[in-house]
């Protein structure tokens, strides 16, 4: 029976950048990590941005192979005991251990109907479907209006490649971004050859001989050759229900990323944790958070004792757009719109009780730790008072 002083189970980035936390503070001890996916990890932003415009495919791979790490990968851990310090995987394996990290991250939501001829995009695997897809020269729906929907999109445009987008807002980014700017969106994407079917929910699929037929729910066909959708994912908690530890909107963590299990951390995708800007807890499902929440849960567990008090920021690429975020981007609180060039370049402020939550940086660089200090800053703030405050 293999045993650690550090388990890891999870194979994603936030597990990966514990690992090096470790070897921060520990360079010798036995580290041991299970992963759910054949691949050692790897990053997973490039799969939607970077590998769509050239990238290689070997540029993906993380350093794990450094760090001295003894990896089992392909295997699913399907119960912790906190008690007995021990895991039981589904080989068989079992392993033991004297600090844990759990860094299981989400699986993506499926649709009721499909089944496998649907991609979910998420790993390494969904790519290179994709990818073979493109490749053969394909039209693909694209399932859901959110980050996924809107970077596979652009990358499957940017290759030209004929892509129609469907999703059950008004727009691109609608959860997200204040309405007239997921408008805005809508039409440029349109105009960059994306047929873009707004306020439409997909309801069902049939196969057409070899193609496929997504159906929505106002009686629209989109007859395509291949079907991805990125409509979300859910923490995945189950272990950690399994095992006892508090849950809510992911697994609670303290400030040293503990779990209700003293010698249980978690952190990426699945920790639920406080951040003292904001004043709440949160999750975030982006890469800023798995590198820097993960690396903290790793020099915590051995020793180093220090809050994980980061604000992440997250980021994308809509074609020629891009944009940088901090804190909550969520277009049901009031915006203060920044503009210098209307859509394209600018900053919006979320508001809250007068204080900023979030801010968007709408093709504005090296502002985001100043962003941070807003959010941190107690206000009051007005619309009024925060023209100009970041330079656009
Ligand atoms: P997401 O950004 O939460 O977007 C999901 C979208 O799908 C939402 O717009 C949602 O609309 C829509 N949706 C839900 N059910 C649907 C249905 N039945 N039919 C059509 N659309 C439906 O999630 P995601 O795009 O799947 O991304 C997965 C995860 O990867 C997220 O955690 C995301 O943060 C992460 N990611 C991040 C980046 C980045 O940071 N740049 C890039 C890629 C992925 P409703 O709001 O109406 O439910």
């Amino acid at each position: 029976m293999p045993h650690f002083s550090y388990l890891v189970i999870g194979g994603g980035m936030a597990a990966d950048a514990a690992v090096q936390g470790i070897r921060e503070i520990d360079p010798d001890t036995p580290v041991g990590l299970i992963g759910e996916e054949p691949h050692p990890p790897y990053n997973r932003p490039p799969l939607s941005k970077k590998l769509w415009k050239g990238k290689p495919l070997n540029t993906i791979w993380r350093e794990e192979g450094n760090w001295g790490v003894e990896l089992f990968l392909g295997r699913r851990a399907l119960t912790v005991d906190p008690r007995a310090k021990r895991v039981d995987d589904d080989h068989g394996e079992t392993y033991t251990y004297d600090r844990l990290l759990l860094a299981t991250g989400g699986t993506p939501r499926r649709l009721p109907f499909g089944g496998d001829r649907i991609i979910y995009f998420r790993t390494l695997d969904d790519y290179r479907r994709l990818r073979a897809l493109a490749d053969t020269g394909g039209r693909v729906a694209v399932i859901g209006g959110g980050f996924i929907g809107s970077e596979i999109a652009a990358a499957l445009a940017m290759n030209g490649r004929e892509a129609i987008m469907a999703f059950p807002e008004e727009g691109i980014g609608a959860r997200v971004f204040p309405r007239d700017l997921s408008q805005y969106l809508n039409d440029y994407y349109r105009h960059k050859g994306v047929e873009v079917l707004a306020g439409e929910s997909v309801t069902g699929m049939e196969e057409r001989g070899e193609r496929l037929a997504a159906l929505t729910g106002n009686g629209r066909e989109m007859v395509v050759d291949g079907i991805v959708a990125g409509i979300g994912i859910e923490p995945n908690v189950a272990l950690a229900r399994q095992a006892g530890l508090a849950v809510e909107n992911g697994i609670v963590v303290d400030e040293f990323l503990r779990t209700t299990s003293p010698d249980i951390f978690a952190a990426g995708d699945v920790a639920f944790f406080q951040n003292p800007a904001l004043g709440r807890r949160i999750r975030v499902e982006h890469e800023d958070n798995a590198n820097t929440m993960g690396k903290q849960a790793g020099r915590n567990m051995a020793g180093a004792n220090e809050p994980y008090h980061h604000l992440p920021y997250f980021y994308s690429d809509l074609f020629e757009l891009g944009y940088e975020a901090v804190g909550m981007l969520d277009a049901r609180l009031e915006t203060m719109v920044d503009w210098k060039e209307p859509y394209k370049e600018g900053v919006v402020y979320y508001l809250e009780q007068g204080r900023v939550r979030g801010v968007l940086l709408w093709n504005v660089w090296d502002q985001v730790d100043n962003a941070r200090q807003l959010i941190a800053a107690p206000g009051p703030f007005t619309a009024e008072s925060l023209k100009g405050r970041l330079p656009a």
